[in-house]
């Protein structure tokens, strides 16, 4: 019913949703203001943007029952050249949207750098031999952000960008990340002064934060320089997550502009960025990379109450909910099965921990706590073993 188009289950859903939600807290930290935008535009947003020349085979190109309608009623000899067919446009990237909110009213330059993030659903139409699990899919969200502000600004911009990359890399664990600097290609927009300063500017913090980095000669894009940063898998695949491109062309073409300090009008530089890049595709490569043992702030569930026999159920039931008034995911498995047989199934589902509650914890109210990556805890006071997980629990930061 959806080909390439994934469905998330209870379990996947709330991982992905954790996802965002530590990207938009770190964005109250980070200056960056969200938007939420349409999915289906009138098709000229992307005649302006020129996706619709340059990338009309990806796109979806959505058509209403009443323009089929109305197709029908004008008895149009070629159908297919009818204006109504092709009317409209499902978004395959949140920058040309971007820029209509940019470009809505007269921006001074006392609201640059404006930061503004986009969560909001994509669809690309990539062939099926392109396709990769949940790598490359047909529909996705990114933690998409784009960065309005002069060109002197763009240096202190990439410097917090690669701040805030490098801290949410590094609450991931991966260790190692290759940077890679795409210069400017044969075929590009905008002067040799503007390519000689971008590149210039992305080359100076790619040194000043040490990290090695390799250049790619002309395999920028055709509107400006950019930094990918791409990771190994489990699988030792290189997958390209974030990236940060400098773009001159769009605001050229939707004509955005700022006014100055001398009362001048300029033109705004535009910075787009990801630091995840699709949430699909890093879902995909980070569940291998961490072998499925996701960390206690990112976890589905948390812990998993074990009961010895029905006559610690009610006692497990309320320890859940005790635990989960301190905001911590619980599961209670108080069902009939016997210990052994709970404890497998526990282990398999890699929670950081579970717990096992017999007629001793019940006594002491305790729990008899065995953890994922330290293995068996022993008997530990609840009020304890809470303290020990809202702090594990905590978001990650740097
Ligand atoms: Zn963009």
């Amino acid at each position: 019913y959806a080909p390439a188009m994934p469905f998330f289950l209870p379990r996947g859903a709330a991982v992905y949703r954790r996802l965002v939600e530590y990207i938009r807290n770190l964005y109250v930290d980070y200056g960056y203001q969200e938007v939420i935008t349409p999915q289906i535009f009138d098709k000229r947003l992307f005649e302006t943007s020129g996706h619709l020349q340059n990338y009309r085979e990806n796109m979806y190109l959505p058509v209403t029952a009443e323009a089929i309608d109305q197709i029908a009623h004008d008895h149009a000899h070629d159908s297919e050249a009818h204006p109504a067919l092709e009317s409209l446009a499902q978004k395959p990237m949140n920058c040309p949207s971007h820029c209509l909110i940019f470009g809505q009213r007269k921006r001074s330059y006392r609201e640059l750098p404006w930061r503004i993030a986009d969560f909001g659903r994509l669809h690309r139409y990539e062939r099926g031999g392109s396709l990769h699990g949940l790598a490359r899919v047909r529909t996705f969200c990114q933690d998409d952000a784009h960065i309005f502000c002069t060109p002197e600004q763009m240096r202190t911009e990439l410097e917090s960008f690669n701040k805030l990359l490098f801290e949410v890399y590094s609450a991931f664990r991966f260790e190692n990340v290759q940077v890679k600097l795409a210069l400017r290609p044969e075929k590009r927009v905008g002067t040799d002064a503007m390519w000689d300063a971008a590149e210039k500017v992305l080359e100076d913090v790619l040194k000043e934060t040490g990290v090695p980095y390799e250049v790619l000669p002309g395999e920028g894009a055709f509107y400006g320089p950019k930094l990918e940063f791409h990771i190994t898998d489990a699988l030792g695949r290189d997958w390209q997550l974030g990236t940060m491109q400098v773009d001159y062309a769009l605001p050229e073409r939707f004509d955005l502009e700022y006014v100055d300090n001398e009362g001048q009008t300029k033109r705004p530089v535009m910075l787009h960025r990801a630091i995840l890049g699709s949430v699909e595709r890093f879902f995909g490569v980070y569940i291998e990379h961490c072998a499925g043992k996701f960390p206690m702030w990112l976890a589905p569930e948390q812990i998993s109450l074990l009961t010895v026999s029905e006559k610690q159920a009610e006692f497990a039931q309320q320890t859940g909910e005790r635990l989960r008034s301190h905001g911590l995911r619980v599961l209670v498995d108080a069902g009939s099965d016997k210990l052994g047989a709970k404890i497998r199934n526990a282990r398999n589902q890699r929670l950081p921990y579970f717990a096992v509650i017999g007629e001793q914890e019940v006594e002491n109210n305790s729990l008899s706590v065995r953890s994922r990556d330290e293995g068996e805890l022993g008997s530990l006071p609840i009020d304890q073993f809470i303290e020990r997980a809202v702090a594990e629990a905590a978001w990650p930061r740097a």
